[in-house]
């Protein structure tokens, strides 16, 4: 088969690869129909993510269609369509029993394997371990551009970011950054009733974006002094944000958020920091603050489908271009240089 294949830093190729089989019986082999690209492809072939070794194929979001299940599988059948999760779970270690398959002990202790640990999604064919619990039926109506959004990016946004943040009806959110994954939490906070959200950035073309996902007020960086007071401005006693969703990963938006919040507000982190932030416990304590943050854990992929089905999201909005998948090695120039093309997610079909 062909697949998109990692060799080195800076080095991918589009190229001929040997087929992947079942090898274990709880794994199923699934035909990629439609996949797309994530920003953790781009840091890995910055060579950011030393555990992917050359020779890896790429991805780790994909729609497709089972082609054979191994002859331990019962609830996933050949002819199914399919989203594949970036998250894999054996579902029986502790963690995947509480809900936490991101830290799936039986796959080595994290549940992002594909184009991580083992072949990823964007080439032609996929090995699926433990595929009963992995790959998810897309149901009728539901189009593969809008199921290859709950592969990674849609879940991460609603759980990191607003199911950590702990959105309620009402509430004053501010959403600091609008890359594909501050959208995504912009888009899945709307339903819960927030009364405002608000969307920070330095790039018009996303600010615009985030206005069609459903922010209610934008905040240009680059308009004001202090992004912190403005967002505090925007609650209605003055006090702060009631949730602040960090969807950046640098210091300077971690510290937007701290200062942004009111007391007894929540800071979810869901952008991945390369560097230390500083964090003022002398001041905050004292503020009764929850911050979170983590990994993606996509189970929540299924109340998503609901949302889609009843009308309340539309991640098809994420799709700004579209390829064939074997103009990948183009899809990626253009998804390396997002803010010049005005792209949010590239979407690739067989
Ligand atoms: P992205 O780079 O496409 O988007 C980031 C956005 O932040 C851009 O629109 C940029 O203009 C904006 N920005 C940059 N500096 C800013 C500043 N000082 N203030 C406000 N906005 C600023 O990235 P993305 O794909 O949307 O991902 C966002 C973060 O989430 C990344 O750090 C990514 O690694 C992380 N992530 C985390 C998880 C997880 O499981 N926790 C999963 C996927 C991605
Ligand atoms: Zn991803
Ligand atoms: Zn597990």
């Amino acid at each position: 088969m062909k697949a998109l294949v990692f060799h080195g830093p800076g080095e991918r190729a589009w190229e001929e690869v040997a087929d992947p089989a079942i090898v274990e019986p709880t794994d199923a082999l699934v035909r990629i129909d439609t996949t797309t690209i994530c920003g953790t492809d781009l840091h890995i072939l910055k060579g950011d993510v030393p555990a992917v070794t050359p020779g890896r194929v790429l991805g780790h979001e994909g729609v497709g269609t089972v082609l054979e299940t191994g002859t331990g599988c019962t609830r996933v059948r050949a002819g199914q369509r399919v989203i594949v999760s970036c998250i894999c779970k054996c579902g029986t270690c502790g963690y995947c029993k509480q809900g936490m398959p991101s830290h799936c002990q039986t796959l080595g202790g994290i549940g992002w394997v594909f184009g991580h640990l083992i072949d990823g999604t964007q080439a032609e064919y996929v090995q699926v371990p433990f595929a009963d619990n992995g790959l998810v039926p897309v149901p009728p109506g539901v189009s593969d551009e809008q199921a290859v959004m709950l592969s990674d990016i849609l879940p991460t946004g609603y759980e990191i970011g607003v199911q950590y943040g702990a959105v309620g009806a009402g509430d004053v959110v501010a959403v600091v950054g609008a890359g594909p994954v501050g959208l995504a939490a912009i888009m899945t906070a709307r339903p819960l009733g927030a009364s405002r959200i608000i969307a920070v950035d330095g790039d018009p073309f996303r600010l615009e974006a985030a206005c069609a996902f459903g922010a209610t007020d934008v905040i240009d960086i680059g308009a004001v002094d202090d992004v912190a007071a403005a967002l505090r401005r925007m609650s209605p006693d003055g006090l702060g944000v009631d949730v602040a969703i960090e969807a950046v990963g640098v210091p300077a938006t971690f510290t937007t958020c701290l200062d942004a919040i009111r007391p007894g507000g929540v800071v979810a982190n869901v952008g991945v920091h390369g560097k230390p932030v500083e964090f003022p416990i002398q001041r905050a304590w004292i503020d009764n603050i929850t911050i979170r943050t983590g990994l993606v854990n996509a189970t929540t992929t299924e109340d998503l489908l609901g949302l889609i089905a009843a009308h309340e999201i539309a991640p098809e909005r994420f799709a700004t271009h579209h390829f064939k998948l074997a103009q990948i090695m183009d899809a990626y120039d253009v998804f390396a240089a997002a803010a010049d093309h005005h792209a949010l997610k590239v979407v690739l079909t067989a």
